[in-house]
């Protein structure tokens, strides 16, 4: 496995279909799900390790977002990724003079309550998609904002690049895999569960045809009673991130809920997970 730490030790392999899974490392077994897909698909697989400043709040976690490469590599060798793009911050931003935003799709939800967030996302995501030039890059619906931000710039922006949206990895459970659960206590690990359980449920009374406001109303409840400060809890489309009032097929309820200082979020759909 190669690593490299500058766009120009990198030259696409000719005529092989390149895969890519763009990481902020600290990986887990949902990354290396996106890895193993990337494997069964793609004649090259390359992932990349960069905790990206610009997609933090100023009062959020960059600093001490949990940091170990040799142990990432390791992790990344193991599923059969051929290189790694694991680039220091100078080396991306040199200056910080151009920024890729997307409209619309990003005002809501996660966009509300981080703003710059997804600037800083599409930003890097964008800069990664012409450095390592994949024809299909991975990524996690477990961030369900940032793949309906991805399509729309890969859209807009006319990147020749196939999307790939993996399912949400959950650990037994069923709290959604995230770098950061390990902030929380054990304590709070324990309470983590009931967000997914929580929205399980208000699937199941959607399901059954009550209101969905009404079942909005009782989970958000529900989620309060056992100790979660809830940022927000949705039904929404998941193309245009806009809330729906009647059901469809491809409706999710999305959720993004505070525990202690640890900020959790996860979505279902109406007929998967
Ligand atoms: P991150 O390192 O948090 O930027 O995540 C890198 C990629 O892994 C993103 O596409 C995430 O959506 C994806 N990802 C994170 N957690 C999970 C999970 N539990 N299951 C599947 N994909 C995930």
């Amino acid at each position: 496995m190669r690593v490299f730490r500058v766009p120009q030790e990198w030259r696409k392999p000719e005529g092989a279909r390149v895969g890519f899974v763009p990481t902020m490392g600290a990986l887990h077994e949902g990354h290396l799900s996106l890895m193993r897909q990337a494997r069964r698909e793609c004649a090259v697989v390359v992932a990349s390790i960069f905790v990206n400043p610009t997609q933090f709040g100023p009062n959020e976690d960059y600093e001490r977002y949990p940091r170990d490469e040799a142990e990432d590599l390791r992790l990344c060798e193991s599923v059969g990724v051929d290189a790694v793009f694991a680039p220091d911050v100078r080396t991306m931003y040199p200056r910080r003079t151009t920024v890729v935003a997307v409209r619309g799709v990003t005002e809501r939800w996660e966009g509300a309550f981080r703003p710059g967030h997804f600037d800083g996302v599409t930003t890097v995501v964008a800069k990664l998609f012409h450095i390592v030039q994949p024809d299909a890059a991975y990524f996690g619906l477990k961030d369900l904002q940032q793949c309906a931000v991805i399509r729309r710039m890969v859209e807009d922006l006319n990147f020749p690049v196939e999307l790939r949206f993996c399912a949400t990895v959950r650990e037994p459970d069923g709290l959604a895999m995230s770098s950061r659960n390990r902030y929380l206590t054990s304590e709070e690990r324990r309470r983590a569960s009931s967000l997914y359980r929580a929205l399980c449920e208000c699937r199941s009374e959607a399901a059954e045809g009550r209101s969905l406001a009404i079942t909005l109303d009782r989970v958000r409840m529900r989620l309060e009673q056992e100790g979660f400060a809830v940022d927000y809890v949705a039904w929404i489309d998941p193309q245009t991130m806009d809330p729906v009032d009647r059901l469809k097929e491809d409706s999710r309820l999305i959720a993004a809920v505070r525990l202690g200082g640890v900020r959790l979020i996860d979505n279902i759909g109406l007929h998967e997970d």
